[in-house]
């Protein structure tokens, strides 16, 4: 199967510090890749990277075979690379409704500019339902945005997210802040996004038990690098991981 996603050599550095180092990655569709590994490893550098909020110092990004290392992020979203924040970035004043059609528009090819003139656009809206009632949004279509509880605000991101029907849909953290129920609850339907979907996910995530029971594959970030990667039950035993991610001894 063609790689979705191929990274080659990638670096950044801040001042001195190199937070993505020479990484190499790649990833294959319909495989959901969850990227664990300690505060600082790089998980979101390279999430920037890919998406083009940050240009690497070296190294090179493939998207479905063509080089989009030097594509702005917005050239790379029409190309169907989506992602969400891990720090939240719902418009709080909008409705519910509106922030999922913000990107529904975009994606249709309607202008922000021209957003107050087609708030009335029934396909659009009709879109919009479909997605809230996905991600158990419905009831709070007209609710500001500003005024969710967090867990249906992380969904809202995810909703965010996916109406630019992105290829490839990168997710920080988007269940930062919830409980465990909440966090299986946002992750199974992921899980089940990426079966019904066209599109594949990469998630980043802390809980290693929810980590265990929806991934694909896992690959596991440390000091800029790629430590360790495969499917779950072989990252689950491997001893690098276990004693640089989970604090344990090699040896335990
Ligand atoms: P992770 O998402 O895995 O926790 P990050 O990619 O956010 O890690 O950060 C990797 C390293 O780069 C960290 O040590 C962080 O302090 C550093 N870093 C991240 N962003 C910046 C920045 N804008 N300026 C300076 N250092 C940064
Ligand atoms: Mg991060």
């Amino acid at each position: 199967m063609a790689e979705l996603l191929e990274v080659h050599g990638l670096r950044h550095s801040f001042g001195d510090f190199v937070a993505v180092d020479d990484l190499d990655l790649q990833l294959l569709p319909q495989r959901l890749t969850s990227i664990i590994g300690p505060n600082g490893a790089g998980k979101t550098t390279l999430i920037n990277l890919v998406t083009g909020l940050l240009a690497p110092d070296g190294g090179r990004i493939l998207f479905d075979g063509d080089d989009i290392t030097r594509l702005p992020a917005h050239a790379r979203v029409r190309r169907g690379l989506g992602r969400s924040f891990q720090v939240s970035t719902v418009f709080p004043q909008l409705t519910v409704g509106e922030n999922v059609l913000i990107p529904v528009l975009a994606r249709r090819g309607t202008s922000a500019r021209a957003f107050a003139g087609v708030r009335d656009d029934a396909a659009s809206w009709e879109e919009v339902e479909r997605r809230l009632d996905a991600f158990e949004l419905s009831s709070f279509r007209d609710t500001a945005a500003g005024t969710l509880a967090h867990g249906s605000e992380r969904m809202l991101e995810v909703a965010m997210a996916l109406a630019t029907e992105p290829r490839l849909c990168l997710l920080d953290e988007p269940c930062a802040g919830l409980n465990p129920t909440e966090r299986r609850r946002i992750l199974d339907l992921i899980q089940r996004l990426e079966d019904e979907t066209q599109t594949t996910f990469v998630v980043v995530e802390h809980d290693m038990d929810v980590v265990f029971a929806v991934s694909d594959w896992i690959v596991v970030l440390d000091r800029g690098r790629v430590l360790s990667e495969g499917p779950p039950e072989r990252i689950r035993s491997d001893p690098a991981v276990r004693e640089i991610y989970l604090g344990e001894e090699a040896s335990s």
